[in-house]
Parts: C-alpha cells; sequence; structure tokens
C-alpha cells in the first residue's frame, strides 16, 4: 500500500542519517529497506517480492513469521518478557532440555548466550578454563564471529584489521579440495594431507599449550566446504591424543541446515567437547545463541565459580522462540525435508546450472546448504572477484538475482543457496530456475 511504501521511504531516511552498519563503510552504503516478510518470501522498499534464498544470515532456517514461533513469543511476551539469568525459568528450561535431547553424546548442558559471537567467546573461555592452556587453533576460510576472541579465530579478511597478534589463535589449512592447499587430487588426498598438516602445526605449536581446535562441521560463510569423509574423525583423534577440547560451531551449519540437527552428525561417530549454537536455534526472532557442554567440561566447574555471564543469557522471549521452533520443526519434519530437498531438488539442479555456465566453477553442499563458486576461467579456476573483494561481475550477477525475484546470499566469488528448510518444491526450483538465468550475466562477463 502507499502508506507501507512512505513507511519504507522514511525508514530509509532515519538510517541514513542515524543508523550506523556492520562492516560497511558508511558514506557508500545502499542498504535494501525491508517492509514485510512471510515464509519464504520478503518484500523490498518498492513493494516488490523476492524470493528468499538467503534466510538473511543463514538463520531463517523456519522461514519468516512461522505463525507457531510468532505465537509461542507472543504468549511468552504476555506472561513474563524478561527475568534475571540467576532465576529459574520455564522457557528457559525447556529450552535447554530440547536442546540437549538433539546434541550428540552426553552434552547435555547449556548455557546460553545471545548470539554465536558471545557463544564462540564462552566455549574457548570453558576450553581454556578447563585444561589450563592458552592456544586455540581453527581454520583459514572459516567465520566465528565479530566479537574480539571470535573474530581473531575467524579466517577472513574481516580479521585482519582486528588482529593484533595476543590472541593466542594459530590458523591451520583445513580440507577445501576445489582449492587444495595440499595439491590433492582426490577426496581421500585431500583429508588425509590436510589431517597431516594439522597433526604438524600441532608439533610446531606446542600440543600442551593448545587448549580448543574450533571447526565449523562444514564451514558456511568461507564456502560451504563439506568436509571429506573421515576428516573430522581424524580431527577427534588428535584432539584425544593431546588432550585438546574440540569445539563444533554450528552457529551456521546446525538445526537442520545440511538435514541434520547437528552438522557433525555426518561424521559417524564424532562427539564434540563442546558445540555452538545461534541463528536456527529460534530461526533469529529473538536473538539467541549458546554452548552445549560435555559433562567433562562441565564438572570443571562443579565446585568453582564459571566466570562468564550475560544479563540476558537465557532470556525468556528467545527462549520461549526456540521451544516452539524446535518443536515445530520436529512436528513438521523440517529436518528431513532439507534433507530430501537437498538430494532430490537442490543438489541435482545445481548440478545441471554447473553443467550449462562457464562462469560456474564449482557447486557444492548439502541438505539446504549449497554454493556457487564463479570463476573467470574453469581451467585456472581464478575466482570472478578477488579472496575477500568484489567485482562488476558479482555484482551485475548479484542485481541480475534481485531483479529477477530472487534475494541471493553472496560472499566474495560466491552466491549461496541457503533458503528456508520449510521452502516448497516449486519455490526451491522457482529460484534455481532464476540462479540459472542470473548466472548468464557472469558468463557474458568472461
Ligand atoms: N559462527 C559461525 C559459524 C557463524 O556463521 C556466525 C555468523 O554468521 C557466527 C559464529 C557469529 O554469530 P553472530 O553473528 O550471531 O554473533
Amino acid at each position: 500500500s502507499d502508506a507501507e511504501l512512505e513507511a519504507g521511504r522514511r525508514a530509509y531516511e532515519l538510517d541514513r542519517k542515524h543508523v550506523f552498519h556492520s562492516w560497511s563503510a558508511q558514506a557508500t552504503l545502499k542498504p535494501m529497506t525491508v517492509t514485510k516478510a512471510e515464509g519464504s518470501y520478503v518484500w523490498d522498499g518498492e513493494g516488490t517480492r523476492l524470493l528468499d534464498f538467503s534466510s538473511q544470515m543463514v538463520n531463517t532456517n523456519i522461514g519468516h513469521q512461522h505463525p507457531k514461533v510468532v505465537a509461542a513469543i507472543v504468549e511468552q511476551a504476555q506472561k513474563l518478557c524478561t527475568i534475571a539469568p540467576s532465576h529459574v525459568n520455564d522457557a528457559r528450561s525447556e529450552a535447554a532440555r530440547l536442546i540437549a535431547e538433539r546434541t550428540p553424546g552426553e552434552l547435555n548442558k547449556v548455557f546460553f548466550t545471545n548470539g554465536g559471537a558471545e557463544a564462540v567467546e564462552n566455549a574457548v573461555r570453558m576450553a581454556r578454563l578447563h585444561t589450563g592452556r592458552r592456544k586455540v587453533l581453527s581454520r583459514y576460510r572459516s567465520y566465528h564471529g565479530g566479537t574480539d576472541t571470535a573474530v581473531n579465530i575467524t579466517g577472513d579478511p574481516r580479521r585482519w584489521a582486528n588482529d593484533y597478534g595476543d590472541a593466542g589463535v594459530v590458523h591451520f589449512f583445513g580440507p577445501f579440495l576445489y582449492r587444495s592447499r595440499f595439491y590433492a587430487q582426490t577426496q581421500e588426498q585431500e583429508c588425509e594431507r590436510a589431517l597431516a598438516h594439522l597433526n604438524e602445526v600441532i608439533a610446531m605449536e606446542g600440543p600442551g599449550q593448545i587448549a580448543a581446535i574450533i571447526l565449523e562441521s562444514v564451514p558456511g560463510t568461507a564456502g560451504i566446504m563439506v568436509p571429506p569423509p573421515g576428516y573430522l574423525q581424524g580431527v577427534r583423534e588428535i584432539c584425544d591424543r593431546y588432550g585438546i577440547m574440540y569445539i563444533a560451531d554450528e552457529v551456521m551449519a546446525g538445526f537442520g541446515r545440511t538435514g541434520k540437527w547437528f552438522a557433525v552428525e555426518h561424521s559417524d561417530g564424532v562427539i564434540p567437547d563442546l558445540i555452538t549454537f545461534a541463528k536456527g536455534v529460534n530461526s533469529g526472532y529473538v536473538p539467541l545463541g549458546g554452548v552445549a557442554i560435555s559433562p567433562h567440561i562441565a564438572a570443571t566447574f562443579d565446585n568453582r565459580p564459571y566466570p562468564g555471564g550475560l544479563t540476558y543469557s537465557g532470556h525468556p522471549l528467545a527462549t520461549a522462540a526456540a521451544v516452539a521452533t524446535i518443536n515445530t520443526m520436529a512436528e513438521e519434519g523440517i529436518v528431513e525435508n532439507a534433507a530430501r530437498l537437498g538430494t532430490e531438488i537442490m543438489g541435482p539442479g545445481l548440478a545441471e546450472i554447473a553443467q550449462r555456465h562457464p562462469s560456474v566453477g564449482e557447486v557444492r553442499g548439502v541438505g539446504m546448504f549449497w554454493a556457487i563458486e564463479l570463476v573467470k576461467d574453469q581451467a585456472t579456476r581464478e575466482p570472478l572477484a578477488p579472496y575477500g573483494g568484489t567485482s562488476d561481475a558479482m555484482n551485475a550477477v548479484i542485481g541480475e538475482c534481485k531483479k529477477l525475484g530472487l534475494l541471493p546470499f553472496a560472499n566474495y566469488n560466491r552466491i549461496h543457496a541457503v533458503p528456508p528448510l520449510n521452502i516448497t518444491d516449486e519455490q526451491a526450483r522457482e529460484g534455481l530456475a532464476i540462479l540459472d538465468q542470473a548466472l548468464e550475466v557472469a558468463d557474458r562477463s568472461l
């Protein structure tokens, strides 16, 4: 309506005047206004409907405005909006139970935070206090959050300006066959060599100094590199050998994104010492994250206070949203749906797209977690935008997607296809058809 459009214009004006945005040079920003969202769609400031293939920041796993989750938030707001973290609250207790029920192994205690970065901060703090060691190992091509420790753990250009070299973090290379650091031709070679490399880094850094290895179970923003079979098992063995805590960062990959509740479940028998989660736990309807804790680490703080806390740890509105989200995902078979859509529609559809377009170097993923890697040349694999940067060609593809009614998730030379997990088959096919068409713009730029 005209009133909605006018409200959107006013919001934009005030935004440019007063809102300071993340990760951006403020003067050049042209943010998109969103006036409305429902299911797999959002509406922009001009009233144009866009199919949301981004799930925003890959968090609306249950889609926008799911009525059961909205109702649970309203109900909780009427009952009890907020309570100090030291008190017991039924929404928090039940959310913790539902999460503990789904984590692998016996990670049965949950520390709640407001988001993913705080989850990473606290997981690392727990690992350091439990082991009495300080160093943390993480991979290049990773994202773990924007706060000080989390951004230093991050293996992405966003770390650079925040890196003063005193965070006690060492980076290593993880498996990524398409851009293999290890001259590997096969997934088996990539796996074996990446594990040998990790072992060597540990030997050089001093195994007795290392508190934790933190890994996204499937690195997300950095490119959706599904680990080769055996890699995470190998990491678990290395951690066991040296008394290093294994932190699985499931902030983006968790809660159904890969077609299982946690992505680490794709690796048989691997039980992390700590799991960080956020985003999909309640689809981001109210900010929430947390750490699932194994019994041996929890026991460290049985008789010794845990030195950490947050005013909103386990906030009633956020945890009530988590209870409704998890229950609804279970009732509606949303995790199974993500696995089915991945195998039946997204995987085959993207494979066809890869065959048709000279600008597509590789498509890869699992469940509803897919990356399209765009290149200038399939033989040299030179990316269509440099690492950490952008290019006219990439911007043109993203612009074309939006023009055709699709909101993609983009990072450097990649487009990610990461829609809500309960998108309909028809909408998923429609999104792929738009990507197919938009990629012609990339082909023409070669
Ligand atoms: N860890 C991973 C794997 C993420 O993808 C993100 C966010 O994208 C974070 C941590 C940080 O989460 P937040 O932005 O909620 O602090």
